[in-house]
């Protein structure tokens, strides 16, 4: 082949890149780490989506569970649940609860006692004792994993990486742990945006606040989904 022909072609690639459509890892709000085989994503909702919001509960199975699944039955909106392993293992007919009812779950580690001095074969033996938990009273394994306070460290990223989870944030924290009613409120309405994850618990105060919550963002024509639903995968 001559020089020009090879000119040509390389130019036509060139050109060829410059049209192609972005992928989807440009459209998510996302970073992205290898490590062996697997990819770690870490996601905290979805720019491409539009009047979509995906409410997530932490510390899950509690006392208060079946409350939060009666609201959202009541609204019939689908959510998704992070369940932490030893909670799980006290109450797993409230964990077969969450998955009948058609809700999304989640894995939030087995222990919830995380520090930045756990190695990450330890936080690894962890997520795995959580998902084991998980599968035996649900027959499910989840696809996300959300760290316990929200920690993200490489040695994090690296327990999810020979795990082969995905690491789930959040956009949106209503802080319910913290807040009042009224204050809980006014941070949602103020923060929420197209695409967000909007992340709970299972508390008194998330119990006498998810209604008005789910009617606010029903008035701001927000729609309910799952966090794969919302994120598409
Ligand atoms: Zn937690």
């Amino acid at each position: 082949m001559d020089r020009f022909k090879l000119e040509i072609i390389w130019i036509g690639c060139f050109i060829l890149l410059l049209f192609l459509p972005p992928g989807k890892a440009q459209s998510i709000e996302m970073e992205e780490s290898i490590f062996g085989l697997n990819s770690v994503r870490s996601l905290g909702g979805n720019h491409s989506v539009k009047k979509e919001v995906a409410l997530t509960f932490d510390d899950v199975p509690s006392p208060f569970t079946p409350q939060v699944l009666k609201i959202l039955n009541n609204y019939d909106i689908s959510a998704t649940f992070f369940l932490v392993g030893y909670q799980v293992e006290k109450s797993p007919e409230i964990a077969r609860q969450i998955v009948a009812a058609g809700h999304e779950i989640g894995n939030h580690s087995f222990s919830h006692r995380w520090s930045s001095d756990n190695s990450a074969e330890a936080l690894a033996e962890d997520i795995k004792r959580a998902e084991d938990a998980i599968y035996r009273a649900t027959g499910q394994i989840p696809l996300y994993f959300r760290p316990p306070g929200g920690m993200v460290n490489d040695k994090v990223k690296k327990a999810c990486g020979e795990t082969g989870y995905s690491i789930l944030l959040w956009w949106v924290d209503s802080r319910d742990w913290l807040l009042n009613e009224e204050e809980i409120l006014e941070t949602v309405n103020k923060e929420v945006k197209d695409g967000a994850i909007i992340l709970f618990h299972n508390l008194a105060t998330t119990v006498k606040v998810l209604p008005q919550v789910i009617e606010d963002l029903k008035t701001k024509g927000y729609e309910f989904v799952t966090v794969s639903q919302l994120l598409r995968y």
